[in-house]
């Protein structure tokens, strides 16, 4: 897709209602400085319009980018913050889920992980939350330009059995360095069903 517009839309908070969009949505989720607001600025073909990296304790809110007025790009908070507080923690949790439950036009989950490390207890959370919301998400590996080539299936297997992945579930290496699968993930977002 060319990228003509970008515009940061909606921002939502704790208190926040999630808006009634028209347009096809494509969420992202994450553990924190996987490398979410990279990939999102890769898509988008911004430096840094996408919040970067993670300031512990900065406010978690969902960031729905219209892009050209024809699909949203929807950055989730994320998660595994070592210092956020158990109530921060529900509010996360009550978020994200009333996101996945109250959107209509949520085509798509991806899901990132760090393609140098198994995934842990809340990357395989999510997943699992993900799929009883009723989706099933892409796995987006990314920082792919920190491993070697010859590494890459090594890493990609830990992760499909880390996650316990099915068969079908499709795997994308990602690096906002080399924008190696970028073209993939857009098509992915062009191809899916208008609301
Ligand atoms: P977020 O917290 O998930 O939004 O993560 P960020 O996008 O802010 O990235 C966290 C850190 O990882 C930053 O220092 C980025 O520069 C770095 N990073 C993100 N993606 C990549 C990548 O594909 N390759 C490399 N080498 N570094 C990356």
């Amino acid at each position: 897709m060319i990228i003509k517009s970008v515009n940061l839309e909606t921002v939502c908070g704790i208190t926040s209602k999630i808006p009634d969009n028209q347009l096809s949505e494509f969420a992202f989720a994450g553990k924190s400085n996987v490398g979410k607001s990279s990939l999102i600025n890769a898509l988008m073909n911004r430096k840094s319009y996408a919040r970067t990296s993670s300031q512990p304790g900065k406010t978690q809110t969902i960031n729905f980018y219209n892009i050209n007025d024809e699909v949203y790009l929807v950055d989730l908070p994320g998660y595994g913050y070592a210092k956020v507080s158990q109530s921060e923690k529900e509010k996360w949790g009550w978020m994200i889920e009333s996101y996945l439950k109250k959107s209509k036009v949520l085509r798509q989950v991806f899901l990132l992980v760090d393609i140098r490390h198994e995934p842990g207890a809340n990357d395989k959370q999510m997943y699992e939350w993900i799929v009883h919301n009723g989706y099933r998400p892409i796995i987006i590996a990314t920082k792919a330009d920190k491993i070697k080539r010859s590494q890459l299936q090594k890493q990609l297997k830990l992760i499909r059995e880390g996650l316990g992945l099915e068969k079908s579930d499709v795997m994308i290496p990602f690096s906002a360095e080399t924008k190696q699968g970028r073209e993939e993930i857009w098509e992915y977002l062009e191809g899916a069903d208008q609301p």
